[in-house]
């Protein structure tokens, strides 16, 4: 096979999207330049009622992006100074930056090397290490979904109740996804997505949301997202940020939202393609008993970096579309090396020269998913 001879497979297609929603979307835009309310619209309140309602959470608010999310849900709480955060160290910046930001402590913890979500034995070791080093309070820990499959949630809650921390459930990868036929939003305190262009509900800009069972944390979050605001937009009663979602992006989103479902199922299916027709060749990713993934990436792992790269190169020659997510574990970035203590975390170190992600949009035909897995597997054999 000439891999030369067929056109490019892009690995996101938001034009192809876009063109798929076609009047739906623009009829959205044109309410919101029409009423002109581009700051908390009624857009922005639609949006937050049918996202609750999609997830099936008793509060919803939405916010400017998935890192301010998850940064008002620990401002919410009092997280800062002297707190220790525990969180995956194989995951997106955003989750180890915002605890720093607030100037609390990231610690790091390893992952299963099945599914490469937060291991609860090594969550559970690092909260010893905490208590007896005695220098640090824990105080919570950053769940997150990785790559669209929900994280062991029945397994986290059990260790926060018994050491009383609060959970935070990063799901911006994996708004959508289900456990046992739950959707995530109410796995833990409190759940933060982002609507990042190229996560599973995308939006064409920034933006984000909250999710919550408590009505006093979702009445916390709208007034820290406004700058602190009490009952009138001028009493301050803390200091909050300008974390608003903006009308537009809730226009986009409910034009969206009225597709997401059937992007799903065509992500599962196309996960499907690859499942079958990879199997044999490398490490397909593992699905847990009882989840249905969103499928934000469909990552694979190859046996050693050699190998890995060996993969990329022939995407590359095939001008088919790849990433790396992620080449490095977070302990082991500059920024965030001096707030680790130092402990190896094996499985986290070794996943980066490993893994590569295909492409999953709801947009792939089936000729081009079986074209990503045919280009990899002659790779392989060689
Ligand atoms: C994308 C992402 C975020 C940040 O979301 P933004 O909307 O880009 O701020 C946080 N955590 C994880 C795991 C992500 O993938």
């Amino acid at each position: 096979m000439n891999a030369q001879n067929f056109p490019p497979i892009p690995f996101l297609d938001l034009k192809a999207q876009q063109a798929r929603l076609g009047q739906g979307l623009r009829d959205r835009l044109d309410a919101v330049l029409a009423h002109g309310q581009y700051i908390l619209g009624p857009e922005v309140l639609e949006l937050e009622a049918k996202l609750a309602a999609f997830c099936g959470a008793a509060h919803c608010v939405s916010v400017s992006s998935g890192t301010d999310a998850l940064q008002i849900a620990l401002m919410a709480e009092g997280i800062g100074r002297g707190d220790a955060v525990f969180l995956p160290a194989f995951t997106y910046t955003a989750t180890a930056e915002v605890p720093l930001l607030l100037g609390a402590t990231p610690v790091f913890v390893d992952v299963d090397p099945r599914n490469f979500q937060i291991d609860l034995n090594s969550l559970q070791d690092r909260i010893e290490t905490v208590k007896r080093a005695g220098k640090l309070k824990p105080r919570a820990i950053i769940g997150v979904d990785l790559f669209g499959q929900p994280a062991d949630w029945a397994g986290i809650n059990a260790i926060a109740a018994r050491e009383g921390l609060f959970t935070l459930d990063d799901c911006a990868q994996s708004f959508g996804a289900a456990q046992n036929g739950v959707r995530l939003g109410k796995a833990a305190d409190a759940t933060a997505t982002s609507f990042f262009p190229s996560k599973p509900l995308g939006a064409y800009g920034d933006g984000g949301a909250l999710f919550t069972e408590s009505a006093e944390r979702a009445a916390l979050y709208r007034s820290l997202r406004s700058h602190g605001e009490g009952t009138t937009r001028y009493e301050v009663l803390r200091t909050g940020m300008n974390g608003r979602l903006d009308t537009m992006q809730a226009a986009v989103l409910l034009a969206k939202l009225e597709v997401f479902e059937s992007e799903i199922a065509r992500r599962e299916e196309i996960a499907c393609i690859y499942d079958v027709a990879l199997k044999d060749v490398l490490t397909t990713p593992v699905r847990m008993q009882g989840a249905q993934s969103a499928w934000a990436v469909y990552s694979v792992l190859l046996p050693d970096e050699t190998t890995r790269d060996a993969a990329k190169a022939a995407l590359a020659g095939a001008a088919i579309g790849h990433a790396v997510y992620y080449p490095r574990a977070l302990h082991q970035q500059p920024a965030y090396e001096a707030a680790h203590d130092g402990v190896s975390l094996a499985v986290a170190e070794s996943l980066g020269g490993r893994v590569l992600a295909l492409p999953i949009h709801p947009d792939l035909s089936d000729e081009q998913a079986r074209r990503v897995a045919a280009t990899l597997a002659q790779a392989l054999e060689r």
